[in-house]
């Protein structure tokens, strides 16, 4: 005779069988990741100054600055979600926390999307940035398009200390010509906000106006 134990796992394994996903937060079975599950996660701390990552009102720049708008804080199951969506398993989860973030900001006055592009040695199939960026751009109703590239080989986030984060300047990207138009860039992580400051001013150089940054899970705390 099975125990009750043993007929629940054999249940779920059916059940596994069926739907080989499973909400990653609270287990629910035939969900990538379920909707009350994902809004629930969604939380967004205060929005930074995109020139300098401080906190909004930040100390230097003019209180009409770019911001960047950040949906979670970077922890507890947001970030297993960005890790799990990087290792590229689930790659739909990736559109899937672009419209749920689209849903937690107002449809910003944007003529294009910019994701933070790979950096050129990344051995990623695809850019979750871009995927994000997708999930935003079809709620709004705004085109993405991967405008932006590395144009030196750096070592990847991870690998970085602040300083030599900070020392990087624009020239590290390339644009492509976005003359006259207003833009936003999106990205899965923003820690300093070192990267999106210096893709912004890239954008400029290339005629861009950066009206901010939405980006899935960041820090929330004050430097
Ligand atoms: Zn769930
Ligand atoms: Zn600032």
């Amino acid at each position: 005779m099975l125990s009750m134990d043993t007929l629940l796992e054999l249940t779920k394994l059916g059940a596994h069988m069926l739907w080989p996903v499973s909400c990653p937060v609270c287990g629910a079975v035939g969900e990538l990741l379920c909707e009350p599950c994902l809004r629930s996660l969604l939380r967004p701390p205060l929005p930074r100054c995109l020139l300098c990552g401080e906190v909004i009102p930040c100390k230097i720049h003019k209180s009409d600055t770019a911001r960047i708008h950040t949906g979670a804080v970077y922890a507890g199951d947001m970030r297993e979600l960005v890790l799990t969506l990087k290792k590229g398993k689930y790659k739909a989860l990736g559109p899937l926390m672009g419209k749920a973030l689209a849903s937690v900001f107002p449809r910003p006055a944007l003529d294009l999307l910019v994701p933070v592009p790979l950096h050129l040695k990344s051995a990623r199939r695809y850019n979750q940035a871009e995927l994000i960026a997708k999930g935003l751009g079809e709620v709004w109703d705004i085109e993405v398009r991967s405008a932006a590239c590395w144009t030196v080989d750096v070592p990847t986030r991870a690998g970085m200390g602040a300083a030599e984060r900070l020392s990087l300047s624009s020239e590290v990207f390339e644009f492509e010509d976005v003359s006259g138009l207003r833009i936003g860039l999106v990205d899965d992580v923003c820690t300093t906000g070192s990267t999106l400051s210096r893709l912004a001013k890239a954008a400029q150089k290339r005629g861009a106006e950066v009206a901010g940054a939405f980006v899935l899970a960041g820090n929330s705390f004050v430097r």
